[in-house]
């Protein structure tokens, strides 16, 4: 047993490796006190979850102005020196671009199946999974907690996991099996995984402001938010209440790939399949997910799940920026995802 203890691979020490500035070259919002902005405003900018430079810049100046205690004028001073410390970019060369999809990292699914076909779930994107219960979404999340803690030279994203569970449905005992799969510690990987339950959509919406707060301190590389829409369906009921629905969904899923861009994190949404309003469990077209467009428009890779023949599963490419509509089939086991068996 001590041997195989020993064999584990070392995980990555958050915040030992790395300053924090040096985090994919984050700019804290702390800096702003050096170009003449009070620490006190820093502060409620900050409480109102913008940790960073880029934050700022990357948000529409209306929702800056509902900051509390910030008046218009104190905000347009913010943004100017945001700008100063961010060395007024704004056009960058192709060269520069490329740089920037360099960093993108393809964290393996621990099917080769599926890697083969979209490469992994990637940084710097919203990956949305919605399907039928029970078709290996929430198992998919709980693989993904693992493989995104083993180094990059392993298919891995080298950092930590930030879960947001909304159904209640993440089962932390599902992943010691996982986590020896790939020789990690069990108790490394699930020490690595900071976890919250939503329990309205508000508060959905809440915890996500709330992650920016951690990624800017620890190099994280993973948020799950197990279901995405579950919360919104109770919370905002029949025709009447869908426009507020959709408006609050497109602000969060504009915020989640802001997040995912500017931590260079991997976003990872389950969502479920619609009922059908009269009264059969689902629509006959299962591509109905919950959010419609909004979603649709948001998330820059979609998957769909399936059963397959037997034990199996299916994992359909939906959209994809560079692979068309394609399948992969997966089994469910107890240490994860895997390739299905012939
Ligand atoms: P829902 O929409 O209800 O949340 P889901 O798509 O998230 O469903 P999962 O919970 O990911 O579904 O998958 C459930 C399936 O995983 C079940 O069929 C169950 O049998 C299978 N499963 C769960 N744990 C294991 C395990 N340790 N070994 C093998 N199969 C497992
Ligand atoms: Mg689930």
């Amino acid at each position: 047993m001590a041997t195989e203890i020993e064999q584990m691979r070392t995980l990555p020490e958050a915040g030992d490796h790395y300053a924090v500035e040096e985090i994919d070259g984050i700019e804290l919002i702390d800096k702003l006190a050096t170009l003449g902005i009070s620490a006190a405003d820093v502060k409620k900018a900050k409480d109102a979850g913008y940790h960073t430079v880029r934050s700022l810049l990357m948000s529409p100046k209306k929702h800056l102005w509902n900051i509390k205690g910030l008046s218009e004028a104190k905000v347009d001073k913010m943004l100017d020196a945001a700008r100063k410390l961010s060395g007024e970019v704004v056009f960058i060369t192709g060269g520069q671009l490329l740089e920037l999809k360099r960093s993108v990292l393809k964290i393996t699914t621990g099917c080769q199946a599926i890697d083969a076909l979209v490469g992994g779930i990637e940084t710097q994107c919203v990956t949305e999974v919605y399907g039928e219960f029970k078709t290996g979404k929430t198992q998919l999340c709980s693989t993904v907690c693992v493989t995104t803690q083993l180094p990059t030279e392993s298919g891995g994203g080298a950092g930590k996991v930030c879960y947001i569970d909304t159904e209640g449905s993440f089962r932390p005992e599902r992943i010691a099996p996982i986590a020896e799969r790939y020789a990690l510690s069990p108790d490394e990987v699930l020490n690595n995984i900071v976890y919250a339950r939503a329990h309205t959509s508000d508060n959905q919406m809440d915890l996500i402001n709330m992650t920016a707060g951690l990624f800017a301190e620890e190099p994280f590389r993973l948020l799950v938010i197990d279901s995405i829409s579950a919360l919104f369906r109770v919370d905002y009921v029949g025709r009447g209440e869908l426009a507020e629905r959709q408006q609050k969904l497109g602000a969060m899923m504009s915020k989640l790939k802001k997040l995912a861009e500017e931590y260079n994190i991997a976003v990872l949404l389950t969502n479920q399949v619609m009922a059908d309003p009269s009264g059969q469990m689902f629509v006959a077209d299962p591509k109905k997910h919950v959010g419609g467009h909004i979603m649709s428009h948001a998330s820059t890779c979609r998957f769909m799940t399936r059963k397959g023949k037997g034990d199996t599963r299916v994992l359909k490419v939906i959209q994809h920026p560079s692979v068309g509509e394609s399948e992969a089939v997966f089994q469910i086991t107890n240490g994860g995802i895997i390739d299905a068996e012939d």
